[in-house]
């Protein structure tokens, strides 16, 4: 029988993160390992230490990290084994760069592995997304925490958000109001607190202020490369048009990361400008100079770097547990357009 790939699955080169066994507790197999193997492997950066198993298992040495595994004759010489060790090492520095911590790969998905979030819930995570939030391309959340802000959010409006809506777009979900009704809302609609009950009818009268904190991206131009930002400020309505708004360029993105409803204007206005004393003072180092924001967007203050926004965002919660959740009041309609 030739020496050929094999249908048992446990190393293949597509997969590599399904391949090799960390160590070795398998039983040496008796026979020469030819000279054309260990040249192979040296040219893929592992010494052959020893045949296991059966004819077609080698014990590799990495020579990087001096680790062993056992992998299979045909991936050595059909592709390049992956040294776990490495590979393990990798990912914890990826998740540390990401904000997470590494657990362990789903065994039952060689793409996936599983992380430990800042908040303490274990997230389930595709290993290019993670590589992608250490870059800072995207942002890892956590699924549960989200939903308990969003069930907080829909309170202070007097609803209860019961859960996704299946009918309509993945933005939408649904809320039963203080009189029982239930209706289909968008999440961001309800950040505002811009939803009307279609059963009692109660109008919308939204709060007289908001506090909120945005994402925003810019993209990359003549001048500089593409450019984050977390802008922290206060609106008299829900922001909604924000480029516009906010003076942003074309092509720049936002992201609604909080809002917080205030009774007053004037109350919005003291509460931002001491969070704003306060991060300054406590954090002058996160504080986007004007200078780099001249003429890429209408902010020139109070801009900070995206590395704040744990910070930023417990001093939002401070703020909104002074204000306390608040039923019944500020039911408002979807705006027309
Ligand atoms: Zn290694
Ligand atoms: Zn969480
Ligand atoms: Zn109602």
């Amino acid at each position: 029988m030739p020496e050929r790939p094999f249908s048992d699955n446990s190393t293949t080169a597509g997969h590599p993160d399904a391949s090799s066994l960390p160590s070795c507790d398998l039983p040496p197999f008796q026979g020469p390992i030819r000279p054309h193997w260990q040249n192979a492997a040296r040219a893929k950066g592992f010494e052959i230490i020893g045949r296991v198993r059966d004819r077609y298992h080698l014990h590799l040495r990495c020579g990087d990290c001096a680790g062993t595994h056992v992998t299979k004759l045909f991936v050595l010489m059909s592709a390049r084994p992956l040294c776990p060790h490495c590979l393990a090492a990798r990912r914890r520095a990826t998740a540390e760069a990401a904000g997470v911590t590494f657990l362990r790969q789903d065994p039952e998905a060689s793409l996936y592995g599983f992380y430990r979030a800042d908040c303490g819930h274990v997230l389930r995570r595709q290993f290019e997304i993670v590589d992608r939030a250490a870059r800072g391309a995207t942002g890892l959340r956590c699924g549960i925490c989200l939903i308990q802000r969003e069930e907080a959010e829909a309170q202070r409006y007097g609803w209860q958000r019961l859960g996704p809506d299946e009918t309509r777009p993945s933005n939408y979900r649904l809320y039963r109001h203080g009189c029982g009704h239930v209706q289909s809302i968008a999440q961001a609609n309800m950040l505002w607190g811009q939803c009307d009950c279609a059963a009692c009818g109660e109008s919308w009268s939204s709060r007289p202020s908001f506090i909120y904190l945005f994402d925003i991206r810019l993209p990359a131009d003549d001048d500089a490369p593409s450019r984050r930002y977390l802008k922290l400020g206060y609106s008299a309505h829900p922001v909604k048009r924000y480029r516009h708004q906010l003076g942003l360029p074309i092509g720049a993105e936002v992201e609604v990361l909080r809002v917080v409803p205030m009774p007053t204007g004037h109350a919005a206005c003291g509460t931002e400008k001491a969070a704003h004393a306060r991060l300054v003072r406590a954090h002058p180092e996160a504080v986007v100079p004007a200078a780099e924001l001249a003429g890429r967007m209408k902010l020139r203050s109070e801009i900070y770097r995206p590395h704040l926004r744990a910070v930023i965002e417990a001093e939002i919660d401070r703020i909104a547990r002074d204000q306390g959740p608040d039923r019944g009041d500020a039911v408002s309609a979807d705006p027309p357009g």
